[in-house]
This record gives structure tokens, C-alpha cells and sequence, in this order.
């Protein structure tokens, strides 16, 4: 028998290894296999009996065959594991994936592979586990007097860690050795198992009674026979549907994957599944450490845990015997991977249902249009609606702000309406939450000089600075170089400066300022770089320890504050005028829906005031009355006319390299190529609009076909996958680009 196998270390081929006859070889084993004058780590992609090398057929009829791998076929050597890492239906997927997303078959492996797996540089710790013996055997040396009531202390404890007993007994390892060695107590080695869920004390949750809509979605999902849009506005009741799904899941004796924004991984996400299903939960995200990540995936692959909670690579976890995915938020552009393979989590979940004849389910409030579009257009999803809060709680009264009307003639634009004030003054007052929503950290998007108008940008990237008032310094939010403001304007000399616009940091220094009563906590990138400074903010609000929770998109997804009557949105439109993103109007629409659904999630009525200065703006308007079909609808009748996913498919090719003249003229020159290719709509090739990040120059084809094969093909005929990564320039393709910048 032969295997392929696919080797870490050697990207983009598959080797052949003889089988020993004495190795029992499954797919997807990790085995050893020699490699030049060493030794690598691979896995078993596919077995057969066929030699890959053609019998040769001499003329007297002698068949040489199996004379040839004496010499030119290796043997795999062992097999690190028995129990695969990869089923052949993960196998399955991996092949699609590369073919799909135009990647080697290596790099698709390795990202269903967490690298504290990959690099397995964090085995489990070990202790050793004492125990004493009962009863004791026969004819056991005497001990002494202090040994002995060492031994009896173990057996009223009935043993337990080495060094949990050394501490409790005052005394050592080597005296425990010698009572092990006298035959008294046994000392066996053992894992310390490192759980993420370890030492938290949870509560057990039981089903609820659903609503009659829930249990209509309960049904829907029960007896699917394709995926499924679950069209639920926040506060639904969507994620008691999931358990109930799941516990049906758990009870054919199959599991199932749920699949979170990464930044909604919060321990209240996790713990409510964690809540309901206990210590056969594993939760698999990037917050845990090394050890945790290695031991939670190897206790999946195993069987031991039966529901996976994770962010995107969670998609791969190495379960046995799936029989549901869920994508919860399935909008949201974290499901993308923003390197390559450049897969979107979410149609990755859908495939692999597909293969392994399992359910898929998508949630949302607000649904991507491609979903929307395979839903209700195309008749690939089952859309299933779920349009009232549970209890009957009312979506909140949501205002439109026009800023340009906030301020009396020649006065600066106010960061905070009159009637937002107001309103938060109210929340003070009784005692109720408010939460606000910026789409920017920082305290000022722009430093700027007011005598020459100079803008202090970075050098390294085509972006402006943004002023950090708390460290007083100019930071590049995209290469995260800083510098302190400088005493004068390189340009004319000035010395004052002026700080255009707002991010977070200042709001809160407002704050502070018009409200000294109020207790302000910031949620942003920069509050929250420490592991755990997250969770803890997000309990210190939830336990009333502030008033006003202020924050980036941080906050927008997820969360379930009871408490929370006001959100205030105060630069809605800030992501509506990204011109070369055709999802602007989309993506402002869901976040402005989002973030409204925190408010008004408990008994109180809930207020939402979204400062514009574009009222009137489709996805502005619609937002503001929670009318996601009329925004979905209005948004796809401009995309067809454009022709404009998902209408079509989009691919993004970016070019990268040091020297802006050999990045132009290979963007030109592939554009050329690709526009000699049939079926293909290619768009000029231009500079990026992020057209220099950390001094390397960007351009961009964006190219448009009706399938994506069609691009796939183009590109890998023009573009072989082993020359991307050439000297002077580095191409990158994206198919079904999200992030167009
Ligand atoms: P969604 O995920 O759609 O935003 P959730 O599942 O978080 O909604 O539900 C919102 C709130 O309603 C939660 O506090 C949840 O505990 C509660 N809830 C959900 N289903 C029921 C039910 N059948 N009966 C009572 N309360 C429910
Ligand atoms: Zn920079």
C-alpha cells in the first residue's frame, strides 16, 4: 500500500511513502516520515494500492514492477497517533477549499490546524498523582515513625497531587518516592489538564419553553435538508433556538460547531453554552493560551468534548460525527480571513454541512446580502423569520439626529446633540445604562495644522495620524508606528495645532467634563490589549459599576445588558462615504442595527439616537426603522444594476512590493493577461486605496466573472500559485473579497 502525505514543512506537494506492512494506516493519521537525511511530521491525505510509478513492461514479459521503490520509495517511518487528526471528510474539504479559494492544498491543512497543534511546543504539563495502597500488600518493610504518619495523613486524604501534598504535609518529593518505593503509595505520572472554562462556577441552565416562533425554528433546523437563514431581530431568541438545536444534536449521538465573531467570544457567549452543556463544551479562540488551545482541540479530536465554541478556524475543529454548524452573526466581515487562504468561515460552514450531511444554520439580524440573495432569490437557503423579541419586549424607538442642524450658525458641530444629552441626563437620573457607539479610538482622527493645514501622516503608510491624548503621541492605526505631536509644523512653523473630528478617548474626556457625575467605562483596542481586560470591563458594567459604557465596534455585537435604555450611534454615516467599498451601505445599515438592538433588551423601553449628517440616506433611514427587508431589497436593485456581487463574483488581486514602478507595471502587465482570459469583466489596475502600507506600495485589479471558477482558472493560468510570492513583487488573490481596501 502507498500513502501521500502532505509534509508541514514542505508547502505545496504531497510525497508518496510506502506503507509497511506492520503499520496500521488510517487517513488523516500524523506519521514520521524520512525526509532527505532527516525526519518530518505529516499527515496521511490518501491511501491506495496503486504505485505511483507505471509498471514498467520489458519485452520478455518480466513485470518489473516493485522493483522500482526498492531504491526510489521510502517507508513511512511510525505513526506519531492512532486517532487521525484530519476524517477523510475534513480531507474533503481541505481539497475544496484550495481549489476554491486558488491555494496550495499545504496551506489550507495548515489552517485547519491551530499552530500550538501544529508546532505541539506545548504538551500538556505533568504532575504526578499520589495514591495510597489499598490494602496494603504483604510483608512490607517497617517504616519509620514520621513515614508512618505521612502515610496515614495520605490515606485520610486518599492521596492526590505530588506537589498539592508536599505543601499540605510539609514534606518533599523524594521522602514521597521513598514511601512509593517501600511499596506504600503508588506515584503515577499524569496530564494536568488546562481548561478554559476551568475554575469558573456555572450555573446549569435548563431548556426553556420556546415561543411558538422559536419552536417553528426549532423545527425548521430539526428537519433540514438545506442550510438555513435564520432571520432573527436582536433579542429573538436566537441563541436558545441554537441550545435547543444542539441538545437535539447531542441526542442523535452527533455534535455540533458554533460558530461567533471573535469579538463577540465574550464569557457571555461562551458561557451560556457552557451553562447548558457543561464539560462537553471546548471552546477553541485566540485569547486562550498556547496549552489551552492544544488541549482543547486534542480533546475534540478525541471525542470528549461534543460542542465546539469558537471564532472562523473553528470551522475545521476535528469533530466526530457532525450534525450541526451554526454561524451565528453570519455577516460579520470577521468570518473573512484577511490572509491567506483568504476563506470566509461562513461558506466554508456550509460546504463542509454539505459534505458531511450535516445541518448549517446562519444567524442574523441583519443578513449579508449574498444570503439574503441565496435565500430568497436563488432558493439555496431556507430563509426561517423570526421577527418579535421573546416577551414581547418592543424593539427600541430609534431617532434620527441631522447634525447639520445642531448648531447654531458660526458655533462648531457639538459632539453631542441637544436631545442625546438630554437623554442621557434622564438615564442619570433614574438610574438606568447608556450606552455610545464610535466607530473610531483614539481621541482625534486628525492632527492638523490650522495656519497651513498641514495633516501629520504616516511614513511608512498612506493613513493619518491619529492623536492619543492619554500618552500624549501621533499613532498610525495601521502599522502602530507613533511619534510625539511636534512642537511646530514642519510646513510653516505654527505652533498651535488642532485636532479635527473625535474618537473614543475624547468623548470620555468630554464626558467627564459635561457629565462629572457620570461613571464612564471605555471598551476600544487600546482599553482592552491586556488578556482578560475585556471580560472584566464588560462584567464591571454589567454589575452597574458605570453608567455609560463608550466604545468602538467592540460593543456593537452580542451583548445583553438588561439595564441598557439609551444608545446613542453619534457618527453614524462615518463608514457610509468609503468610496471604493460597495458594502459601505451595507455595513453601516448592520452595524446602526446592531448596536440599536443593545438597547431596551430587559423589561424598560428602549431609546436609540443616531447622529448624521445624512438623514436621508438609504441604508440611514432604513436602519433607523429597523427595516432591514426594505433596505436589503432597495440595496440589491443597485447591486444588480451595477453588477455587483452577489450578482457576481469578486475577486481582489493586490500586488505588493518595495518599488512603486515594478508593482504598477506588474499590476499592467497581469491586467493585460487576465483581460485575454474569456468570461472575465477585469477592471483597470490601479493604486490601492490603502496604497502604502509599511512602506511597501499596493494595487489593485479587481476582477468579475459569473462563477469562480472561471477566476480561479484565469489566475492560476496567468498567475501560477507558486509565483505569488516573487522577489520584487508579492500578488495576493481574494476571492469573494470583503475587504476591498
Ligand atoms: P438573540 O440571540 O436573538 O439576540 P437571545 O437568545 O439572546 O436572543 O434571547 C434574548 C433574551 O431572551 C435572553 O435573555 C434569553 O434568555 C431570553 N429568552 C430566549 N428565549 C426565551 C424563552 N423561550 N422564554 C423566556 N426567555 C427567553
Ligand atoms: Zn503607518
Amino acid at each position: 500500500m502507498f500513502a501521500q502525505v502532505a509534509l508541514e514543512q514542505v508547502p505545496d506537494q504531497l510525497f508518496t511513502y510506502l506503507v509497511p506492512d506492520e503499520l496500521k494506516i488510517r487517513v488523516g493519521q500524523k506519521v514520521r516520515v524520512p525526509w532527505r537525511r532527516t525526519f518530518h511530521a505529516g499527515y496521511v491525505i490518501h491511501l491506495t494500492e496503486e504505485s505511483p510509478y507505471r509498471p514498467v513492461v520489458p519485452a520478455n514479459g518480466a513485470d518489473l514492477f516493485g522493483a522500482v521503490p526498492a531504491r526510489g520509495i521510502r517507508a513511512i517511518e511510525t505513526i506519531e497517533d492512532p486517532v487521525p487528526y484530519f476524517s477523510e471528510g475534513t480531507i474533503r474539504l481541505l481539497r475544496w477549499l484550495a481549489d476554491y479559494y486558488s491555494v496550495g492544498f499545504t496551506l489550507a491543512l495548515k489552517s485547519a490546524l491551530p499552530s500550538p497543534v501544529r508546532e505541539n511546543g506545548s504538551r500538556p504539563k505533568e504532575c504526578f498523582i499520589i495514591a495510597p495502597r489499598l490494602p496494603l500488600p504483604p510483608h512490607l518493610p517497617p517504616l519509620t515513625k514520621r513515614l508512618k504518619t505521612l502515610y496515614e495523613d495520605i490515606v485520610r486524604v486518599d492521596g492526590g497531587r505530588m506537589s498539592q501534598l508536599c505543601t499540605e504535609f510539609k514534606t518533599t518529593p523524594v521522602t514521597l518516592r521513598r514511601l512509593a518505593a517501600l511499596g506504600y503509595i503508588s506515584c503515577e505520572r499524569a496530564e494536568i489538564p488546562r481548561n478554559p472554562l476551568a475554575g469558573k462556577r456555572l450555573l446549569q441552565t435548563h431548556a426553556m419553553t420556546l415561543t411558538t416562533t422559536q419552536a417553528q425554528a426549532l423545527d425548521a433546523i430539526l428537519s433540514a435538508t438545506k442550510p438555513i437563514l435564520l432571520f432573527g431581530v436582536t433579542g429573538s431568541g436566537k441563541t436558545e433556538v441554537y441550545m435547543q438545536a444542539i441538545a437535539e444534536t447531542l441526542k442523535r449521538g452527533e455534535s455540533a460547531i458554533v460558530l461567533v465573531p471573535e469579538i463577540s467570544l465574550t464569557p457571555q457567549t461562551v458561557g451560556r453554552f457552557a451553562a447548558r452543556f457543561g464539560k462537553t463544551v471546548a471552546v477553541l479562540h485566540s485569547a486562550l493560551s498556547d496549552g489551552e488551545r492544544h488541549d482543547e482541540w486534542h480533546r475534540i479530536r478525541r471525542g470528549e468534548a461534543h460542542v465546539v465554541v469558537g471564532p472562523r478556524s473553528a470551522v475545521f475543529a476535528p469533530v466526530c460525527r457532525l450534525g450541526l454548524i451554526i454561524v451565528d452573526e453570519e455577516h460579520d466581515s470577521g468570518y473573512k480571513q484577511d490572509e491567506s487562504p483568504r476563506y470566509s468561515a461562513r461558506d466554508v460552514a456550509v460546504v463542509r454541512a454539505a459534505f458531511e450531511g450535516a445541518t448549517c444554520v446562519l444567524g442574523s439580524a441583519t443578513p449579508s446580502l449574498e444570503s439574503w440573495f441565496n435565500a430568497t432569490q436563488l432558493g439555496k437557503y431556507r430563509l426561517v423569520r423570526m421577527a418579535e423579541r421573546v416577551g414581547g419586549s418592543m424593539l427600541p424607538s430609534v431617532y434620527t439626529i441631522d447634525m447639520r442642524e445642531a448648531s447654531r450658525p458660526g458655533e462648531p458641530i457639538p459632539i453631542f446633540s441637544q436631545p442625546l444629552l438630554n437623554a442621557m441626563k434622564v438615564r442619570l437620573q433614574r438610574g438606568e445604562q447608556t450606552i455610545l457607539f464610535l466607530n473610531r479610538r483614539g481621541y482625534a482622527p486628525t492632527f492638523q495644522c490650522p495656519r497651513c493645514g498641514h495633516v501629520f501622516a504616516c511614513r511608512h503608510c498612506s493613513a493619518k495620524l491619529t492623536y492619543h491624548a492619554k500618552d500624549d503621541t501621533l499613532r498610525c492605526h495601521l502599522c502602530g508606528t507613533w511619534q510625539r505631536p511636534p512642537e511646530h509644523c514642519p510646513e510653516c512653523g505654527a505652533t498651535v495645532f488642532k485636532q479635527i473630528g473625535f474618537g473614543t478617548q475624547r468623548i470620555e474626556q468630554v464626558l467627564r467634563t459635561i457629565l462629572p457625575n457620570a461613571r464612564v467605562i471605555r471598551m476600544d483596542a487600546d482599553s482592552t490589549s491586556r488578556r482578560h481586560s475585556h471580560d472584566e470591563l464588560l462584567s464591571a458594567f454589567r454589575a452597574k459599576e458605570a453608567d455609560i459604557l463608550v466604545g468602538t465596534q467592540m460593543i456593537a455585537k452580542g451583548l445583553d445588558f438588561p439595564n441598557v435604555t439609551l444608545v446613542g450611534i453619534l457618527a453614524a454615516d462615518r463608514s457610509l462615504n468609503i468610496a471604493y467599498d460597495f458594502r459601505a451601505a451595507e455595513r453601516t445599515f448592520q452595524l446602526i442595527a446592531q448596536v440599536s438592538g443593545r438597547a431596551g433588551r430587559g423589561t424598560l423601553p428602549g431609546e436609540v439616537y443616531v447622529q448624521t449628517f445624512q438623514p436621508n440616506h438609504p441604508a440611514i433611514r432604513t436602519a433607523a426603522d429597523c427595516a432591514y427587508e426594505a433596505f436589503a431589497n432597495e440595496e440589491l436593485c443597485e447591486r444588480k444594476t451595477a453588477g455587483l456581487p452577489p450578482f457576481c463574483k469578486l475577486a481582489c488581486i493586490t500586488f505588493v512590493g518595495a518599488d512603486e514602478r515594478t508593482v504598477a507595471q506588474t499590476a499592467h502587465t497581469i491586467q493585460g493577461k487576465l483581460e485575454a482570459c474569456r468570461g472575465l469583466q477585469v477592471s483597470p489596475a490601479e493604486p490601492a486605496p490603502l496604497e502604502r502600507k509599511e512602506d511597501l506600495w499596493r494595487w489593485q485589479i479587481l476582477v468579475r466573472a459569473s462563477a469562480s471558477k472561471a477566476i480561479v482558472a484565469a489566475c492560476d493560468h496567468v498567475l501560477p500559485r507558486s509565483e505569488r510570492v516573487g522577489k520584487a513583487v508579492r500578488t495576493l488573490v481574494d476571492i469573494d473579497a470583503v475587504f476591498l481596501n
